[in-house]
């Protein structure tokens, strides 16, 4: 069993049948595609690569990015995308740790050569062109055989702090979590289009294999990122899209068809399926991005180790605004997908009853292998079959998980547990809030203060006695933030997360400051 073999079936099936766009235009047909992926396969194989080799992936978005994922795949080889984001250093670093032999690069991303790779091949170039090139021989190289617990795709964890780890993510982890997405998320037909507009490197890239797997379109807008304008226009040309987005692209999404005063049936015309997760979605973002776009939206919650693949909160749910729990559903991650099980967990590993906070674990065919060469983290990640994936939450009766926070974001007060999630919540209800992150503030005599990091709506100014009178009648008078910092902008890493880490330091360096007098 192989990823290959889903791209082989789908070009016997139907080889003219469009596979690749680059906007609107046309890059390959689903035979070209395994074409082409076949021959880089073979000249790969040819140049000593063997089955389990890495081969690292630095690229803006780009339609040869799924040419090459197959293959590598084609030829038994392990993947190593990382984010366009990253500076060369850190993608050296990513280099030496996988030990990854040839990698594939934008010239925008990687103007120089990066150190450690044997051979460096930009995507865009005429040696590029030739690599692909499908080859004339009558038999061309045959799918090398991998096992289902092989690995296929080493994800560097984005990591707020730290080095990455490389989590192993095998043949049967992906092949899952495509399944899983026509139970969970959407059903998938030939006729869809699947729009990459986050980077191919993370959970958009891997909603390639769902769409292999239905034979879809795969469509890298002409900019390789998130232009909303571009976006919309696209789905009206190529009829809806469907695409994975962090909560901040989708308030962009939101932002650009409320700004142009676009009705729910304008959205529904470009897009049909807007998958989120990777971060938080407030209460606040997810009522107003239903009620100007519709019921487009699908909530997914995964982190690398079990990849896109741990809860999903479907369509159904989102917009059961009848039913009695609504506001705590929309405030959830939803159900644990078909392919897992989800329980709470204390410290010490003992199952928490319903309603009770605790240690998010998950088991099952979704979860990596372990960390790259990292027995220890591997050990401390994986106890008794289960993930412990580091995230706090509770299930509900019906199995719907509500995240709190991640366990080094909870803040205790005076003795009290503080989840930041909840303080966020509040203040993003607050009139004039464009965006909040809660954070603790080392105190001497609280152990912790709650201090709040606003971003104003534009225009809007915020007195900070409106933002405490707002909290004081909706959350207990301890959980208020005992400080407020208004600034521009949030820290945020390449996927969009806030940077609360930085927040905390800016708090500590601000409080190790000399003051005045000293
Ligand atoms: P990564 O491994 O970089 O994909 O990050 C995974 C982490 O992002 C998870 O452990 C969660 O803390 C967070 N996360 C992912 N999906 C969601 C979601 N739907 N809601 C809130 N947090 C999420």
């Amino acid at each position: 069993m192989s990823l290959t073999h889903l791209l082989i079936r789908q070009a016997r099936l139907e080889p003219n049948r469009p596979a690749i766009l680059r906007g609107s235009a046309l890059h390959a047909a689903y035979g070209e595609w395994a074409a082409r992926s076949a021959a880089l396969a073979q000249r790969m194989r040819e140049a000593g690569l063997a089955p389990g080799d890495r081969v690292l992936l630095f690229m803006h978005n780009h339609p040869r990015y799924l040419e090459i994922l197959w293959a590598a795949w084609w030829a038994g080889l392990v993947v190593v995308p990382v984010n366009a984001k990253l500076h060369a250093s850190e993608v050296e670093w990513i280099v030496a740790n996988a030990e990854a032999r040839w990698g594939f690069v934008t010239a925008d991303v990687a103007p120089q050569a990066l150190a450690g790779l044997g051979v460096q091949v930009d995507v865009d170039s005429a040696q590029a062109d030739e690599l692909l090139t499908p080859v004339a021989c009558a038999t061309p190289l045959a799918p090398v055989e991998r096992a289902a617990n092989d690995v296929a795709w080493l994800f560097y964890t984005s990591g707020t702090t730290g080095r990455p780890k490389g989590v192993m993510i095998t043949q049967r982890n992906l092949m899952t979590m495509g399944l899983a997405y026509f139970v969970d998320v959407d059903t998938v037909s030939s006729g869809d289009a699947m729009v990459y507009a986050a980077p191919m490197s993370h959970g958009c890239g891997l909603y390639a294999i769902p769409h292999l797997m239905a034979g879809a379109r795969h469509v890298v807008p002409a900019s390789g990122g998130v232009d909303p304008a571009e976006l919309f226009a696209l789905g009206r040309t190529l009829g809806p899209l469907s695409t994975f987005a962090a909560p901040t692209i989708v308030k962009r999404l939101v932002d650009h068809a409320e700004a142009h005063g676009l009705t729910p049936e304008d959205a529904a015309a470009s897009f049909k399926t807007i998958v989120y997760g990777g971060a938080p979605m407030y209460v606040a973002d997810i009522e107003r991005a239903l009620r100007v776009m519709g019921p487009r939206f699908v909530q997914i919650y995964g982190q690398g180790e079990t990849p896109m693949a741990a809860t999903a909160l479907a369509r159904r749910h989102l917009t059961n605004s009848a039913h009695p729990q609504h506001l705590a559903r929309l405030a959830s991650v939803g159900v644990a997908q078909t392919p897992v099980e989800v329980r709470i967990a204390s410290a010490d590993g003992a199952d928490l009853p319903v309603g009770e906070t605790g240690e998010v674990l998950v088991r099952g065919d979704t979860v990596m292998a372990g960390y790259w060469r990292n027995p220890e983290a591997t050990a401390a990640a994986m106890r008794g079959g289960w993930l412990y994936t580091g995230d706090i939450g509770a299930l509900d009766e019906a199995g719907f998980l509500t995240l709190k926070d991640r366990s080094k974001d909870l803040i205790i007060s005076g003795g009290s547990n503080i989840y930041p999630r909840e303080v966020e919540e509040v203040l993003l209800t607050a009139p004039g809030v464009a965006e909040v992150a809660v954070v603790g503030a080392a105190d001497a005599e609280w152990g912790e203060v709650v201090v709040a990091f606003v971003v104003a709506q534009r225009g809007a100014r915020i007195a900070e006695a409106e933002l405490d009178a707002h909290c004081l009648t909706r959350i207990a008078r301890f959980k208020r933030p005992k400080r407020y910092v208004f600034v521009d902008e949030l820290p945020k890493n390449h996927y969009g997360k806030v940077l609360k880490t930085a927040l905390r330091e800016r708090l500590r360096a601000q409080a190790d400051a000399p003051t005045a007098g000293d």
